[in-house]
């Protein structure tokens, strides 16, 4: 580990973009990986990220890209009692790689590129020895672990989970051709995101599940599949049944099911946002980036799009200012990950309300109507700013849909209410 420079705690998407990053612009690292690239390839499926476009030009910058896109839209159905239907495309495809599959590739093109990897989980007593060995720790450790040392916001943060979470890789079901990434929703009840997935043998279909919480899909979170498999497949096929006629028509039911138990989680995450750095006891700063600066309910797809962002803001702002990693280092790329992290987190926050926002609800029968606005609000996936412009106020999202041409009904109501002017004022709750 001679003459490492920096540091980096954790190889999932944040710590690896880091190590990549440096790397490529010639500057020692040492990774500190909880686990080898095998002991991920055999760990149970952590999550079913989406890349969109903003993610995979990391990918391409870095020379990762190894996986072929894949989707080319997003096609929205609303289960209404006349369901609506929006299918909007992405200016570049998006995928969705086994996050297992992902982060043992990539652990292993560092090393292929001459990476120096320590394997093994750091404790938070062992910060200070790591940080005496190089100029600066940056730490990616995702949502579980190290998140003491980093205060939490309360003005960014909720208090509990909006969704319970059930996602896994199914047999038995076709994709559609062309590949879209199917976001299905039930207003009060959940969403069902149809995703066709690549993982070690090929690619297949992942069905993730977003629960509300106390509502008719907390079935699918009462069974483990370890417990009953029969059951926990005859709860997914027949909610899938129930609301989603255009999934169903696909599913081959003999041969339905969760392909193993190792190929599903079930959980829940309350959105979160922490400091992005800490002062160590002996005096030196270390920077969070990824989930552990900031998780968010998995709804939008945003978290890799925030973790990969943290790590070439941080891994930029090495390249640019090598004076010092001191507290205006640290400052500096808080803020500069926070420009980005801030409108993800708020726009995921607003699309995830139960009810849904009045101005969500007049933008998405918008874009049912409209293939420019249907364009806009699925590409702005990879670019969640932008979606956070049409929908931070009431007045906003108004103002667009009359550029459009188009009516806003519930929006207009809400603003007429006191309600509605208090909603306008809200950020992020
Ligand atoms: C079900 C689900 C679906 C999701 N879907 C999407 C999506 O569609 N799109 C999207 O963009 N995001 C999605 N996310 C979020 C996304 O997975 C995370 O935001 C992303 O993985 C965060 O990357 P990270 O590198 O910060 O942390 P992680 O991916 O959590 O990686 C942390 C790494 O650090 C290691 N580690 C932990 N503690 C230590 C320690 N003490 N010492 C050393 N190593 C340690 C872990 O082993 C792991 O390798 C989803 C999340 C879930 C749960």
């Amino acid at each position: 580990m001679a003459n490492s420079r920096i540091g980096v705690v954790g190889s999932g998407p944040g710590g690896l973009h880091l190590g990549l990053f440096l790397q490529k612009h010639g500057v020692t690292t040492t990774l500190y990986s909880e686990r080898t690239a095998d002991q991920i390839r055999a760990s149970k499926l952590p999550n079913t990220a989406i890349h969109w476009w903003n993610v995979r030009k990391r990918e391409a910058e870095l020379g990762v890209d190894h996986w072929e896109g894949g989707q080319i839209g997003n096609n929205i159905w609303v289960g209404l009692p006349d369901p609506l239907v929006i299918k909007g495309h992405f200016s570049a495809k998006s995928n969705i790689v086994d996050n297992r599959l992902y982060c043992a590739t990539l652990l292993e093109d560092y090393i292929k590129r001459g990476g120096d990897v320590v394997y093994g989980a750091i404790q938070a007593e062992a910060l200070v020895g790591l940080s005496e060995k190089h100029e600066l720790v940056v730490i990616s450790s995702g949502k579980g672990s190290l998140t003491e040392l980093f205060p939490r916001i309360p003005e960014f943060s909720l208090t509990a989970p909006k969704r319970r979470l059930c996602t896994g890789i199914y047999r038995g079901i076709t994709n559609p051709q062309p590949e879209y990434l199917g976001v299905n929703m039930v207003p009060g009840t959940g969403e069902l995101y149809e995703m066709p997935f690549i993982t070690f043998d090929g690619k297949h279909t992942a069905l993730f599940f977003f629960v509300v919480p106390g509502g008719p899909w907390e079935t699918v979170m009462a069974t483990r599949y370890e417990d009953n498999p029969k059951k926990f497949n005859d709860t997914v096929l027949g909610i899938v049944s129930a609301h989603f006629p255009h999934i169903r028509e696909r599913i081959r039911t003999s041969e339905f099911g969760l392909r193993s138990a190792l190929d599903y989680l079930q959980g829940a995450i309350t959105p979160t946002v922490r400091r992005a750095y800490a002062k160590l006891a002996n005096g030196k700063h270390v920077v969070a980036i990824g989930d552990l600066h900031c998780t968010n309910d998995p709804l939008m797809g945003q978290g890799v799009g925030c973790a990969t962002n943290g790590a070439f803001v941080v891994g930029q702002a090495i390249l640019d200012d090598g004076l010092a990693f001191d507290e205006r280092f640290c400052t500096l790329v808080e803020e500069k990950m926070w420009s980005w992290t801030r409108d993800a987190t708020a726009w995921n926050n607003h699309m995830i309300q139960v009810p849904p926002a009045p101005n969500t609800v007049d933008l998405i029968i918008a874009a049912a109507k409209n293939q420019t606005l249907a364009d806009a609000f699925c590409d702005n996936f990879a670019a969640p700013s932008k979606n956070w412009n049409a929908l931070a106020s009431l007045e906003r999202s108004r103002n667009l849909l009359r550029v459009l041409g188009m009516d806003s009904p519930f929006t207009d109501a809400a603003l007429a209410s006191t309600a509605g002017a208090a909603d306008s004022k809200r950020s992020v709750q």
